[in-house]
């Protein structure tokens, strides 16, 4: 398996973002990303422009953000024609999405509140509607943004780092909850826009800067170098084979967590049924802060490079790490499944 970084979530000045692609590629080149997301509102002109596939080293995937009914917000990768879409029920986006073959995601699931304006979040029981493979555990605006007034503008241009909190704890709680009983990958988004601030006519969070913090690695197969890469990057995130990662404190490169069971050696994303015993392997690049958790709950702490823990007991086994006690990546779970009945699949809560 080869490690592939890249941004999710980025908007172009084909709808509210400030850059053109082009902009976009150079910055992400700079910034050493293999790919790039973008998610501009309600179109596909990107992709019918012929932007979609390799810009100089850099696949960049032409996915799209659907506002929903009640402004909810869905983003997708490999639709193929969004005619209509916008503003129907949720059920319906996707649904129609499912028959394309598109992958959609949760986006910034919990509300923000900037300069006064609460921003739409969608609803925790969206979860549940047919259609979606995850969820934006970690939206990186909605993040730093919560709870932006005007005059902590000033405190928020010089030190911005400072405002980064992680993945909000009501959506890790449910993510914990949901993939208890059935797997939903977790993607971390920027949502970056890189607008220019009204009040300092600046942009703080330019493309590049941006696409230097959090960031999403995925686990695949080397790829060809040809367009239909998109096609194995969205099949990559969809099935959890990645892990999100603030690389802004330290790079996540090498960032590998695996299950060993039944004389199979599984990585993030992965679900099989409980065969006994499992040893479960973290490691990691630099020191840092390491944490097993099963369906939630911590199992095993250190503080290291590496974390070996002997799992007897099924659950969706997932990490954590702190770096110098900041948030710093989240995997998906390795999922090792009892044998469940079917009316046992039920989410609560
Ligand atoms: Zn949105
Ligand atoms: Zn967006």
């Amino acid at each position: 398996m080869l490690e592939y970084v890249g941004a999710i979530h980025i908007h172009s000045c084909y709808s509210d973002g400030s850059g053109t692609l082009r902009e976009i590629t150079a910055a992400a080149r700079k910034a050493d990303l293999d790919f790039v997301v973008l998610t501009d509102h309600d179109t596909l002109r990107p992709r019918e422009d012929g932007w979609q596939g390799w810009r100089d080293d850099v696949l960049l995937v032409t996915g799209i953000e659907v506002t929903c009914q009640h402004r909810s917000h869905v983003v997708v990768l490999g639709a193929k024609d969004v005619t209509g879409l916008r503003w129907k029920p949720l059920r319906r986006v996707l649904f129609d999405l499912q028959n394309q073959g598109a992958s959609a995601f949760v986006a910034h699931a919990h509300p923000a509140h900037i300069m006064g304006i609460s921003l739409k979040a969608g609803e925790l029981h969206d979860w549940d509607v047919p259609g979606f493979a995850g969820v934006e555990l970690w939206s990186f605006m909605h993040d730093i943004c919560d709870g932006l007034t005007p005059w902590r503008i000033p405190s928020f241009v010089r030190t911005w780092q400072r405002f980064i909190r992680g993945p909000h704890p009501e959506t890790m709680a449910h993510w914990d909850r949901v993939t208890a009983v059935r797997r939903f990958a977790a993607i971390g988004t920027l949502d970056n826009h890189a607008i220019v601030i009204p009040v300092i006519g600046a942009r703080v969070l330019t493309y590049e800067v941006g696409f230097r913090t959090l960031r999403t690695h995925v686990l695949s197969e080397e790829w060809s170098g040809r367009p239909t890469d998109a096609a194995v990057l969205r099949e990559a995130l969809s099935a959890g084979r990645a892990f999100i990662a603030l690389d802004l404190w330290a790079d996540a490169r090498g960032f590998r967590f695996e299950a060993e069971t039944g004389g199979e050696l599984l990585q993030m994303g992965e679900e099989r049924p409980w065969r006994g015993p499992a040893v479960l392997r973290v490691r990691s690049p630099v020191t840092a802060g390491l944490r097993l958790l099963c369906d939630g709950k911590p199992v095993a702490e250190a503080e290291a490079t590496t974390l070996e823990y002997r799992a007897d007991r099924p659950g969706a086994y997932r990490v954590e790490a702190r770096h110098a006690g900041r948030p710093w990546v989240y995997t998906n779970p390795i999922y090792l499944r009892r044998e469940v009945a079917p009316h046992e699949t039920q989410v609560k809560g």
